[in-house]
Order: C-alpha cells, then structure tokens, then sequence
C-alpha cells in the first residue's frame, strides 16, 4: 500500500505510525511482517521512541553536526549530505506482526526521515506473511 505524505521542512522526521499500523490491520495478515520502504534516495525509515517528541529532534540534530549540508562535497546537487543521511539510517524497517497488528514495543515509533525537503514523498508498506 502506498502512503503519500508531504514534509515540511528540510530535515525532520515525521511519525508514520499510526497509517502503517492501519495498513497493517486493513490487510488481513494475521501473523508475518509488514516491511515499509522508502523509495527516495534523500529520505529514509527508521524506528525509535516516539512518546518524547524531543527525541526524533536530537536524532535530526546529530545528524547534521555529524553530516554538515555546507562540507565540500563532490555531488554538486546541493543535496550530498542528504544522500549520506539517508544511507545512515536506511530506506526500509521490517517490522513484526502478530494477531494482525503492528507488534512494537511500548515506546517504539515508525518515523519517515525526510532529509532534503520540503518535498511530496511517498512510503510503501508491503504485508509479507498469511490470514489465518
Ligand atoms: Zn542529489
């Protein structure tokens, strides 16, 4: 199932638990695993806490004292330290699913990590497993 989402700012990740959770329990599968991929070279999937929003925060903020947007660069797009960013944190999550629903722990998240934005993005949630 794809999910369309717009972000708002150039870096920021954005809690996306709640559609993958939906996706999750409109699919029918009771026992597997859900994986959500991210199709953009800029961008990425990650899971991490999510009840303190100030974590998502720190987490973008690392990132860009550790990946600075204005180092020398050889990609000259504009965008080289996006790209890094998105290979640090990864394009997809596999995620548990037990009697048809998301299984996280208690303060887990799904976060999309929009890393060159603002844009019109999009993340796909693929159901592996069966109904039983
Ligand atoms: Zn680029």
């Amino acid at each position: 199932m794809r999910n369309n989402l717009k972000t708002r700012v150039r870096e920021e990740l954005i809690d996306i638990t709640r559609p993958v959770a939906d996706a999750v329990a409109g699919s029918g599968v009771t026992e597997g695993a859900a994986l959500v991929y991210c199709p953009h070279t800029t961008a990425g999937i990650t899971v991490n806490e999510h009840a303190d929003p100030s974590v998502a925060v720190d987490i973008v903020g690392w990132l860009k004292d550790a990946c600075p947007h204005d180092r020398r660069w050889r990609h000259l797009e504009g965008n080289a330290d996006a790209h890094v960013k998105a290979t640090l944190v990864g394009s997809s999550v596999l995620l548990p699913v037990r009697e048809g629903r998301l299984d996280l722990g208690t303060w887990q998240g799904v976060f999309f990590c929009e890393f060159d934005g603002p844009r019109s993005r999009h993340f796909d949630v693929q159901m592996l497993g069966s109904a039983t």
